[in-house]
């Protein structure tokens, strides 16, 4: 048969056959909606994904730049009436890129930074000192893609799983046992969310085991293709997780939720690994909203503020409605909060245009797909946006400017400040 040899499994390359060109996906396509381009959509990109291996187009830069644009945001897979497997079919796609193309040095470090734990805490300690450099030669409105420096967030001087020690017990009676997976960005960047999340789970009488030896989760190796360079990464965290015994393994990072719940145990599915242990660990992941909103009752939350509540708005992450399938969880919580009035905006579930490195890489698309994001944010005229996820996070805080008075907040960030210090 004629074609380009890859190594897709055949269950996935099957979905291509399904595609019956019906065109709905494009109406939840968030690259679409910014270019209007068929082939910036997932119908289109479906096509060349079946032509490429029908052996009709060859890997060129047009080709890369096309399936390296779609910001995998799970919206045309879980939309498609045909059950096309869209998000696996384009990771898939992206590790047939990786063994052919060549990646810009940034990315590269980047990816060799993330793959050894200690070189990216020392990476951090460097970055640190050249931000402030960076902000202080180059001035405070020069811009990361589509970012000023200034806005950027600064990384934390020392990793939160080093400040705190790695089993925190309850004062209290013990309500059960929680492995934390900080994840990269609360460890270096945001310890503000670690610091809620373990207030909040302190609260609930959780036992919360912080293994100091976890590593990134690698969603940013394996989601661009380079699965060979993610494996060591993914072994040594399932080691990890599956070892210590626990009811539970909380996140507050949507991008790893997603990766630990389903994107690892897929990608070893389709890597013809075995899976057992994955899928084993997937079951026990859980976004900290989840575990909060079930047992709210039991929090010491503030009541009866006086004053006109606070308008909030909630974004959610794609990998947390779409890669975890969490929605209800945090505006539970959010409406649960005295002094609080949630707004929801419209296209709460459209991609904020970050995609982590994405933004960096596709800045002109990136820009389109946030201006649609913060306009919403802004109709509804709420002073507080909150999130799930550190990436999100990054990139509304870096689109919206001081004098729009704004802030970005993850959920449980807001929670934490409205307990008392009452004991329960
Ligand atoms: S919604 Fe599904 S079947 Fe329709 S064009 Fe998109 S991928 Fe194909
Ligand atoms: S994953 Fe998102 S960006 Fe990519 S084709 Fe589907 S809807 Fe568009």
């Amino acid at each position: 048969m004629k074609g380009n040899k890859v190594v897709f499994p055949e269950s996935i390359t099957d979905d291509l056959h399904h595609c019956f060109k019906c065109g709905m996906c494009q109406q939840v396509c968030p690259t679409f909606k910014v270019t209007r381009q068929e082939y910036y959509a997932p119908r289109g990109r479906v096509q060349i994904v079946k032509h490429y291996l029908e052996g009709d187009l060859e890997l060129t830069p047009t080709l890369e730049h096309i399936l390296m644009s779609c910001m995998l945001c799970d919206a045309c897979a879980a939309l498609c009436p045909s059950g096309v497997r869209v998000d696996r079919l384009f990771r898939n796609m992206r590790v047939e890129l990786d063994k052919y193309t060549t990646k810009k040095l940034g990315k590269k470090l980047v990816f060799a930074i993330l793959r050894n734990g200690e070189r990216l805490r020392k990476a951090s300690r460097l970055a640190r000192i050249g931000q402030k450099f960076l902000v202080d030669t180059l001035g405070t409105n020069s811009k990361m893609g589509n970012i000023p420096l200034a806005r950027l967030p600064r990384i934390t001087s020392e990793s939160f799983r080093q400040k705190v020690p790695e089993k925190i017990t309850p004062e209290g009676k013990r309500s059960g046992r929680v492995i934390y997976f900080t994840g990269c960005a609360t460890d270096l960047i945001y310890d503000d969310v670690g610091h809620a999340v373990l207030r909040i789970l302190g609260r609930l009488g959780m036992e919360i085991v912080i293994p100091r030896d976890q590593v990134c989760c690698s969603a940013p190796l394996f989601l661009s293709g380079a699965v060979k360079a993610s494996l060591p990464n993914i072994f040594k965290n399932l080691d990890i997780l599956d070892r210590v015994d626990a009811d539970a393994i909380v996140v507050d990072c949507a991008t790893c939720g997603a990766a630990l719940k389903k994107g690892i145990p897929e990608l070893l599915e389709d890597l013809g690994l075995d899976t057992e242990r994955a899928r084993r660990v997937a079951k026990k992941v859980k976004d900290v909203s989840q575990i909060v909103s079930e047992r709210l009752d039991e929090l010491p939350i503030q009541e009866n503020l006086s004053g006109e509540p606070l308008a909030v708005t909630y974004h959610d992450p794609c990998h947390l409605v779409r890669g975890m399938g969490v929605a209800a969880d945090p505006r539970k919580i959010l409406s649960r909060i005295s002094g609080i009035k949630l707004v929801e905006m419209e296209g709460s579930s459209e991609c904020c245009g970050g995609g982590g490195y994405y933004q960096f890489d596709n800045v002109d698309i990136s820009a389109g797909i946030t201006s649609r994001k913060k306009r919403n944010i802004m109709a509804t005229g709420a002073h507080i946006v909150a999130t799930g996820c550190p990436g999100c996070r990054l990139t509304l805080r870096g689109n919206i400017s001081e004098d729009e008075n704004i802030e970005v907040l993850h959920t449980m960030q807001l929670l934490s400040r409205s307990l008392t210090n009452k004991r329960t």
